[in-house]
């Protein structure tokens, strides 16, 4: 971790909350859940995938709320701008997820696909050629 080009860094909307990322992060999808998009207000929500451990927040610990979004999981988010950052789900427990929005600049992948396809949105339009995932799990392949 001595490269900067190692790292990427991110904030909320209003900058109290501050973070870096070492990369390589492990993978970035577009989210079409229920909770993603409820939570977000969004059609979908891009997440960056860490490993546990990657991600530090630097500036402004104080001022990020938690919310338990599920059993078990639960979304950080600045309690000034109400900015989403982070998510910690039980079924990918050794990650932490990212919003892809809330970088500064770039991180080392593009978007790779979408998960919980099925869920999405009927007002919003997806026709990128990007791999569909969905089903009751949200991640099987869909044709
Ligand atoms: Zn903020
Ligand atoms: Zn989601």
């Amino acid at each position: 971790m001595t490269s900067a080009d190692n790292i990427a860094r991110g904030q909320c909307f209003c900058g109290a909350v501050r973070f870096r990322a070492r990369l390589p992060a492990n993978w970035v999808a577009h989210c079409h859940c229920g909770m993603c998009r409820r939570s977000n207000m969004a059609a979908f929500v891009t997440w960056v995938g860490f490993p546990k451990g990657a991600v530090e927040v630097t500036e402004g610990a104080d001022c990020l709320k938690s919310y338990a979004s599920s059993p078990g999981g639960r979304r950080e988010f600045c309690g000034v701008c109400g900015s989403p950052l982070f998510a910690h789900v039980p079924r990918w427990a050794h990650e932490t997820h990212v919003t892809r929005a809330s970088f500064l600049g770039d991180v080392d992948l593009k978007p790779m696909g979408h998960a919980f396809f099925s869920d999405r949105a009927d007002w919003a339009r997806v026709d990128d050629h990007l791999p569909k995932r969905g089903g009751p799990t949200g991640t099987e392949p869909l044709p």
